[in-house]
């Protein structure tokens, strides 16, 4: 699943990626809302929600589906600015507000949702402060899986918006000691996952490469077309750069492992070179 080792994440989800990261990033996506939970919450709360995730004892199950629900149609890269509110009512909480471009949007088991608790918040810092996540199941009254996104690639994979209408859920659902904003979560969530984006890029970028090197081989032109120096010459920049995000990937994977932090931005790094 990809939330402790995720050396093995790597080499499985490039061939998973393989030509088109649909069913990478489907199997994948629980690890990244299964992280939330690991970098938001409490020790107790992960060792409650996390092993429906990751089968530890190996039961002929199948295991539950995952989903992080951050962005929201006003805020992408903007984290802070979410228009998700959570409101203390008693000792419940209830959620009102529009997420998009969710992953396992509309089938997910338990979705690990980033909202906003301080509705005067107006300050990057207030706002940071602010942000807490909280665990949403499936069947809850309220939860409504929104549109689902048509999108050019990754088909095998549902990317919905999420919506949640007076959404009411027990205190004990609030990720963490209830003291501590979930902005630090929020960035170990995307920073540890994003190695993953990544790797799909980079199983989509090998697809490419072999097709290209089978075809190069097997065009002929007067000769094979690999012969020419123009057509080779690419061919070994494209083998080069696959390697180097390879690389790129498997060390950011490393350090993420052994608790190593990124003190670089190397998941960014990652990421960004692979896609
Ligand atoms: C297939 C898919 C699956 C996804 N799954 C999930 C999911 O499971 N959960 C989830 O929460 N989200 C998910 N997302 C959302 C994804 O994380 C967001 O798309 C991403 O955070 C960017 O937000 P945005 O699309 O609103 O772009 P914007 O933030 O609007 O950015 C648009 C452009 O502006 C640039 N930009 C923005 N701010 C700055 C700045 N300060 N300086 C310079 N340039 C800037 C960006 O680089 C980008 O090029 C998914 C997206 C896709 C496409």
């Amino acid at each position: 699943l990809g939330i402790e080792d995720k050396l093995p994440s790597c080499l499985i989800g490039e061939e998973l990626a393989w030509g088109d990261a649909g069913i990478q990033v489907h199997l994948m996506a629980s690890g990244l809302g299964a992280k939330a939970i690991h970098a938001m919450g409490t020790e107790e709360q992960a060792r409650h929600w996390l092993p429906r995730f990751c089968n530890p004892d190996n039961k002929p199950v199948i295991p539950g589906i995952a989903a992080f629900c951050l962005t929201e149609p006003g805020s992408g890269s903007h984290v802070t600015g979410l228009g998700t509110f959570a409101k203390k009512d008693g000792s419940d909480w209830i959620i009102n507000g529009t997420k998009q471009f969710i992953t396992n949007g509309s089938r997910a088991d338990v979705y690990a949702v980033v909202a906003q608790t301080n509705p005067d918040a107006k300050t990057t810092m207030e706002q940071a402060a602010g942000l807490a996540g909280f665990i949403v199941e499936k069947g809850a009254k309220g939860l409504h899986p929104g549109k689902d996104y048509k999108k050019w690639g990754v088909l095998a994979s549902d990317t919905t918006e999420v919506v949640f209408d007076n959404l009411r859920i027990p205190g004990e659902n609030r990720l963490g000691n209830g003291e501590s904003g979930g902005m630090m979560g929020v960035y170990e969530t995307l920073e540890a996952t994003r190695v993953l984006v990544g790797i799909g890029a980079l199983g989509i970028a090998r697809a490419a490469f072999e097709t290209a090197l089978e075809y190069a081989k097997t065009r002929v032109q007067k000769q094979p077309i690999i012969k020419y120096q123009a057509v080779s010459h690419k061919l070994a920049e494209m083998e080069m750069k696959i390697q180097a995000a390879r690389a790129l990937c498997w060390k950011a994977a490393w350090m993420a492992t052994h608790d190593v932090p990124f003190t670089r931005g190397e998941g960014s790094q990652a990421k960004l070179y692979c896609s």
